[in-house]
């Protein structure tokens, strides 16, 4: 029997056409084309519900709670459920998700590279591999996943790699957990990084500075003033960051703001292995956070879930530490 698998839409190319005027914009068609999409009826038992229909940089984190919890609220009824996304901030959403969701029911999100204009569209390929990944009983209790081009990542690890490819969402270092081929979902490969936050309520005020050389003082003054609970650095390779700036981190860290380093650099862990003033490890002694392998944007989002949980600086230092991979 067909597997009961519910779409929610939040907008995104998927759902936009050109238009000769205005370029490439949401339309209110995608909706009843699903409804219509005889691959997708015979794959599944699909209802379809919109959440919203705007493109994806307007996505907010307080959206992407409020599209959580409608997650969990419908996955009682439900098989699977799939999401349809903007591919710009899907790795954020898909992340934030699978980090506060608490059912265990496949969660799979999915988007398109290409308008409904475009020739070679991905988008109903997209969503017919998702809905298999979500009917598919593998798929239960792997944290929130993310179909794209006929590859499954975890929501932890993707990334969306190139502005305009098709091929854009990789897993950075790791690669994907399986594929979905023409005959049937293959995993290749299980995540350890699973983990749950249950909370609710976000912490908004959670701030992502990006290192450059030579850069200034300005965006962590700017944090101090604005009162931030804590702000990632995208800092340097292992985690290093210019000299200069450490009475700066250090009137961040008395001004009780959490410091946290993540790298500006694509894969790999940040560690305390450098010495000198701002390197790694002197930055550690400081009393800054290293994230590991987490990227800035996705340790910002992690943050702002825990101090929503916690509200106790030293409570969200414990929890974030003890889950750094
Ligand atoms: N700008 C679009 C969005 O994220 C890009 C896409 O969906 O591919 O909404």
């Amino acid at each position: 029997m067909n597997k009961n698998i519910l779409i929610i839409l939040t907008g995104g190319t998927i759902a936009m056409k050109l238009s000769e005027k205005l370029g490439v914009i949401p339309t209110s068609e995608f909706a009843d084309f699903l409804k219509s999409f005889p691959q997708l009826t015979s794959t599944a038992q699909v209802d379809v519900l919109e959440f919203s229909n705007i493109p994806s940089p307007y996505m907010t984190p307080e959206k992407m709670f409020e599209l959580a919890r409608l997650i969990d609220l419908k996955a009682v009824d439900y098989d699977g459920l799939v999401i349809t996304h903007g591919t710009d901030t899907l790795e954020e959403t898909a992340y934030l998700a699978d980090l506060v969701l608490t059912t265990r029911k496949p969660v799979v999100f999915t988007a398109a590279m290409r308008s409904g204009s475009d020739l070679g569209l991905d988008g109903p390929r997209n969503i017919i591999g998702a809905v298999r990944v979500a009917c598919h009983p593998d798929s239960y209790d792997k944290g929130v996943l993310v179909v794209m081009n006929d590859e499954i990542h975890a929501a932890r690890d993707v990334v969306k790699s190139d502005t305009g490819k098709v091929d854009a969402f990789i897993s950075l270092g790791y690669g994907p957990l399986g594929s979905v081929d023409p005959d049937r979902v293959v995993y290749h490969r299980q995540t350890i990084f699973q983990e749950s936050i249950w909370t609710d309520k976000l912490e908004p005020n959670i701030d992502l500075i990006k290192a450059t050389a030579g850069m200034d003082a300005r965006y962590i003054q700017c944090s101090i003033q604005h009162k931030a609970k804590a702000v990632v650095i995208e800092a340097m390779g292992r985690g290093n960051l210019p000299d200069y700036l450490e009475p700066d981190i250090r009137q961040a860290l008395d001004s009780n703001i959490l410091v946290v380093l993540s790298s500006r650099a694509y894969t790999g862990r940040v560690l305390p292995e450098y010495g000198y003033v701002c390197g790694g490890k002197y930055l550690q002694q400081m009393g800054v956070i290293l994230a590991g392998d987490l990227q800035g944007i996705k340790a910002r989002l992690k943050l702002m879930v825990l101090f929503g949980k916690y509200n106790d600086p030293l409570l969200v230092r414990k929890f974030f530490l003890d889950s750094i991979v």
